[in-house]
């Protein structure tokens, strides 16, 4: 690890809210190293040559082709970038890992969840909670794709309640073996994979525990048909059954009732993975839309011309951005965090799972962010392209249809946005990230007299990051003034902290996008980026329009007579621009950019 790095403060998960981050300390996609550019550029052509051009396989269920294309990926080195090199990987950072996922994603949803249920969930649970000789035996397989793995955690009585499943676990007389019995369901990769993580419950344990279950039709291991599903056609889905399935006891993961937390962090990667996954698509999904605008005449103009598609290719445009920025913005955080505990002298597995679970707030917002992002780029992809993006000869409508599973897996986005303030909470309890400070501050600055002066924003984003750290007293007033009245009972009043969450991602995402940005300008210069500069205000500006939304809706659900119209004109006061962006002008310098180089070229 440098001494840069060491030497720098890194972010603990949350206090991007209380910490002002500079931007020379934010990661971006235009920091990437040789190494790094090369893994890109080599993923791209992987996709460009086996999946982009045989999309009607995957549409039409050749799950074959699907496992075909994964073992091919395992020779290439693509299944093993995370693994550490003692066990057959490439041992390589979290930022590879993440753009390895980011790119591989573009073609089809079907391989994109292939891969991340095999690298992320079915892989990682051994690498981040297997001992020495579980590690040596499995994954390597896993790495080198010889092996495919499948992660059994979800049940038709138990989905987003995942520690409810009934699946059970019977200790044998002798003690050498435990018998798993239950039904599993939705499990990606089912049909193909050698191996599974499965939770299951010891006697009536609190907790599920993890077990590594080598699939052996023999050993009472049955699998229901493929489902029929959406989107992601050639991802293989199937139920598991296991019926006195005989597992060595050799083969628990890590202890005994330690199986919900092994399976919440290994969601945790997967999330900010799963952000990373549907960055590609977004990209993709633009350049098919202009392409397409570009060419598409009606009224005797190309439709590029119309400021209505303008308009959409500009928002499509600045999310991927947005969900570009904050992604390795955190995913650099991860990578230092990792590096910094093993310089202390924490092992790399050790390092790895407190460096993913230190920014498991982070991780929600992204998968939350992104996945909704990426949805409403295919939705306006079908838009652009009219009728022929209702048609399934053209590439929007398996975009659509393939976009829409990010919301539901991984965690849905409810339980998601739930998860991100419940953990904000949580922390700032045990006195890892300061809330009820700056809370205070705010709730004090309320009470006094505004400042008239009329501030400086002559400077590059000085209005604009003046406005984010407002927004983040938006959120500390909402967020504070809520644990005040409701205590541990906040997490009852849901819809509030949907609300809460919405401003928390809002104030996360345009941060990164500005810091990007303003890192960006300081050493390309002000022109270069004029366009970047306009994706950071647009970005900003709707954000804003959340915040205000989302503040006033959560405001007044618990606030009554004085305090709310104190809160209300709090709101005001922190979501005032003074000179407000001209967003339709916005809009039009990032689309006519966009058109002009027919495709998504910020990346
Ligand atoms: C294609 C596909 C692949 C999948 N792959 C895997 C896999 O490989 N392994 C695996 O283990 N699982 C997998 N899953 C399962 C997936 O993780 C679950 O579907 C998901 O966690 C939601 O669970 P559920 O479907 O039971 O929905 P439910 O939990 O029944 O949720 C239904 C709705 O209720 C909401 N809800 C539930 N609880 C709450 C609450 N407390 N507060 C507010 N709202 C709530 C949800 O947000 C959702 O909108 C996969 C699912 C699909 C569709």
């Amino acid at each position: 690890m440098s001494t840069e790095t060491m030497n720098k403060e890194i972010l603990r998960g949350g206090q991007f809210l209380v910490k002002e981050t500079k931007c020379e300390d934010v990661f971006t996609l235009e920091d990437l190293s040789e190494e790094q550019r090369m893994m890109r550029d080599s993923t791209k052509e992987f996709v460009d040559r086996e999946l982009w051009g045989e999309w009607e396989r995957f549409e039409n269920k050749d799950y074959a082709y699907t496992e075909e294309t994964m073992r091919h990926a395992g020779e290439l080195g693509l299944l093993g970038i995370a693994v550490p090199e003692a066990y057959g990987g490439m041992g390589m950072g979290f930022v590879s890992t993440m753009l390895v996922c980011d790119y591989i994603s573009g073609a089809t949803g079907s391989f994109s969840t292939a891969y991340g249920a095999h690298t992320g969930i079915g892989t990682m649970p051994i690498t981040l909670y297997g001992n020495e000789e579980q590690k040596l035996k499995y994954v390597p397989k896993l790495a080198s794709g010889e092996w495919f793995g499948a992660y059994c955690l979800t049940e038709p009585g138990a989905g987003s309640d995942a520690n409810s499943g009934k699946t059970k676990a019977v200790l044998s007389d002798d003690g050498n073996y435990y018998s798993i019995s239950g039904q599993k369901m939705w499990i990606s990769n089912a049909g193909f994979c050698n191996m599974f993580i499965v939770f299951a419950r010891i006697a009536d344990d609190k907790n599920i525990t993890g077990f590594i279950v080598e699939n052996d039709a023999s050993n009472g291991i049955t699998l229901g048909d493929e489902e029929k599903k959406l989107g992601i056609h050639s991802s293989s889905t199937r139920q598991v059954f296991f019926n006195d399935t005989k597992v060595p006891v050799e083969n628990m993961l890590s202890e005994r009732g330690n199986g919900f937390k092994i399976a919440m962090n290994a969601l945790n990667v997967g999330r900010i993975k799963l952000a990373a996954a549907c960055l590609e698509a977004q990209r993709r999904v633009i350049n098919e839309a202009v392409r397409y605008a570009n060419e598409r005449i009606q009224f005797k103009t190309p439709i590029i011309n119309f400021g209505a598609i303008k308009g959409k290719i500009a928002d499509m445009t600045t999310n991927a951005y947005a969900g570009e920025s904050a992604s390795y913005r955190a995913a650099k955080n991860i990578e230092d965090r990792i590096s910094l505990r093993e310089a202390q002298g924490n092992s790399h597995q050790e390092a790895e799972l407190k460096g993913v679970e230190e920014y498991a707030i982070e991780c929600s917002i992204l998968k939350v962010a992104v996945s909704e992002d990426v949805q409403h780029t295919a939705d306006e992809g079908v838009q652009i392209f009219g009728g022929m993006g209702f048609s399934a000869e053209a590439p929007m409508e398996k975009a659509w249809r393939d976009a829409r599973i990010a919301r539901i897996y991984e965690g849905t986005n409810e339980i998601n946005r739930m998860l991100a303030v419940g953990m904000l909470v949580k922390k700032a309890m045990k006195g890892h990230v300061d809330l009820l400070g700056p809370a205070t501050a705010v709730g004090e600055e309320l009470m006094g007299i505004p400042s008239f002066d009329a501030p400086d924003f002559s400077v590059l984003f000085a209005e604009e990051k003046d406005l984010v750290a407002r927004l983040k007293k938006v959120f500390l007033m909402v967020a504070g003034s809520a644990v005040q009245k409701f205590g541990p009972e906040l997490e009852k009043h849901q819809q509030l902290m949907m609300a809460a969450s919405d401003i928390l991602i809002e104030v996360y995402m345009a941060e990164s996008t500005i810091l990007r940005t303003e890192k960006n300008a300081k050493r390309f210069g002000e022109e270069a980026q004029a366009v970047q500069i306009a994706m950071s205000q647009l970005y900003l500006y709707n954000a804003v329009e959340i915040v205000i939304k989302k503040g006033r809706e959560a405001i007044v659900s618990f606030a009554e007579g004085d305090e709310q119209r104190m809160m209300l004109m709090g709101l005001k006061r922190f979501t005032k621009y003074t000179n407000y962006p001209n967003v339709v002008a916005l809009r039009t310098q990032i689309a006519d950019k966009v058109a002009a180089d027919n495709g998504y070229t910020f990346d």
